[in-house]
């Protein structure tokens, strides 16, 4: 079947005892034993709940993968997945890369000896130098938030496998609707369930999916071991939001495409970040590894002193931190998703006091055009004015 069917079907057979078309929350923490030695499948809540079972098992399908994790956050799937390091271990990590994770890695991983060095993971002779004997896998964002680097996963994923690393990916800004590492050669991949999966900026939630039975087990030892696990209703929410993905991607798509041109005409812009653009430098690679775009994208402003009144005149976009949500949202990266990253490495990737993030959102494109049109006559009105 088709990712469209199977995304509307999630959960939709999986209840016999009275035909529930949408799967119920369970909310029980423990599972009665029917005698000693037997058990229904399920024993406590941490190890394996029903609700979130349906949504793992979906997760776990639409990525290609042979097992899925939910968990209470992106950053708690992160975590779950870095512990199958030790110390000593060294990663391989896209230069561009989501604030949080930066953190994760910088103030506690490397407390436990786990280092990192962050590299353009494009870039397999920069790959090649930053890579010791301690290297144990590659993290990669592809979109990178917001610069929108894009990893030829093929080949990057066969470099690592040649050198015995694992290939972690973060799939968030794609969702499985538009790319499937797994099927590109990754082992596992991450999700931020909050963004595009989830859909609606109601729900926190991450997953985890692995390829390989070993990885499998070795990561459902660490999900319940750490138990940063989503409780049934979260995991019933999130299924509810996966229902509309394919939907949902489309539009986010047609809509961040036409306004991405929209804005790369526009004088008061000096650059549009969008692989959907022909011009983008990843736009071929993007093309190939993947069915579609993301709904985010970043521009830069000719002049810093448009940043201000442009987030002030907004009206329909919310100047607000988050992406992937059906209402859009405009964010100011250099201060807030990724004010955790120190100046020099923000300066050396582009994230500059000039550049803003937008998540589009399903609202009718001319809306938003007309919404960001206005905003940035007013920009340029007042420092008109100003000078
Ligand atoms: C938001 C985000 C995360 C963190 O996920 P949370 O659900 O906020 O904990 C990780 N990676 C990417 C790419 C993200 O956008």
């Amino acid at each position: 079947m088709k990712i469209e069917s199977r995304l509307a079907q999630i959960g939709s057979v999986k209840e016999p005892v009275t035909g529930a078309v949408n799967f119920p929350i369970y909310p029980s923490t423990a599972f009665r034993h029917p005698r000693v030695g037997q058990s229904t499948g399920f024993d406590y809540i941490r190890t394996k709940s029903p609700t979130r079972a349906v949504l793992e098992e979906a997760a776990a399908e639409l990525e290609a993968g042979d097992a899925g994790f939910a968990c209470s956050s992106g950053m708690a799937a992160l975590q779950t997945v870095f512990a199958l390091f030790r110390q000593g271990d060294h990663l391989l990590v896209s230069l561009d890369l989501y604030g949080g994770t930066y953190r994760l890695l910088e103030r506690i991983m490397n407390r436990f000896g786990v280092s990192a060095s962050y590299v353009d993971t494009n870039d397999l002779d920069a790959m090649a130098s930053a890579a010791t004997p301690a290297t144990k896998a590659v993290l990669i964002e592809t979109p990178t938030n917001p610069l929108m680097m894009i990893t030829d996963l093929a080949r990057v994923c066969a470099w690592a496998r040649d050198r015995g690393m694992l290939s972690i990916v973060d799939n968030t800004l794609l969702t499985p609707f538009f790319q499937r590492p797994l099927e590109l050669g990754a082992d596992i991949v991450v999700h931020s369930a909050t963004k595009y999966l989830g859909g609606h900026n109601d729900v926190l939630a991450g997953l985890i999916i692995t390829k390989g039975a070993e990885l499998s087990e070795e990561m459902a030892m660490l999900h319940n071991s750490i138990g940063a696990v989503l409780g049934p209703q979260d995991s019933w929410l999130l299924m509810r939001g996966m229902k509309t993905l394919a939907l949902r991607m489309e539009r986010h798509q047609y809509n961040a495409t036409r306004i991405a041109a929209f804005l790369q005409t526009h004088e008061a812009i000096e650059q549009v970040y969008y692989p959907g653009l022909p011009d983008h430098p990843g736009h071929d690679i993007q093309q190939r590894q993947s069915s579609g775009n993301t709904g985010i994208f970043s521009f830069r402003l000719k002049d810093a002193r448009y940043v201000d009144p442009v987030l002030r005149h907004i009206k329909l976009i919310a100047f607000a931190e988050s992406l992937g949500g059906v209402e859009s949202l405009m964010t100011y990266p250099a201060v807030q998703t990724h004010a955790d990253i120190p100046e020099e490495i923000r300066r050396r990737i582009g994230v500059d006091d000039r550049l803003l993030r937008f998540s589009v959102g399903i609202e009718h494109c001319d809306d938003l055009i007309d919404d960001l049109a206005g905003a940035l006559a007013e920009a340029q009105r007042e420092l008109a004015k100003g000078e």
